[in-house]
């Protein structure tokens, strides 16, 4: 892949930790009801299920 010179922010991509197969034990209900962390196999810490995605991603 060609290096590029401009350090713009990372393209996001289209599904986040959220919609992949490995997150699992969703937990930290919210104020919105909706969990917001995720255990992810492939990672040490747990992952924000709305923000965060690995390179692992497996869409569900
Ligand atoms: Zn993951």
């Amino acid at each position: 892949m060609a290096k590029k010179a401009t350090k713009s922010t990372a393209p996001r991509p289209e599904y986040t930790c959220k919609d992949c197969a490995h997150s699992e034990n969703w937990h930290n209900i919210g104020a919105d009801g909706q969990p917001i962390f995720c255990d992810c196999k492939f990672q040490k810490w747990c992952k924000f299920l709305k923000h965060d995605y690995c390179e692992h991603f497996t869409k569900r």
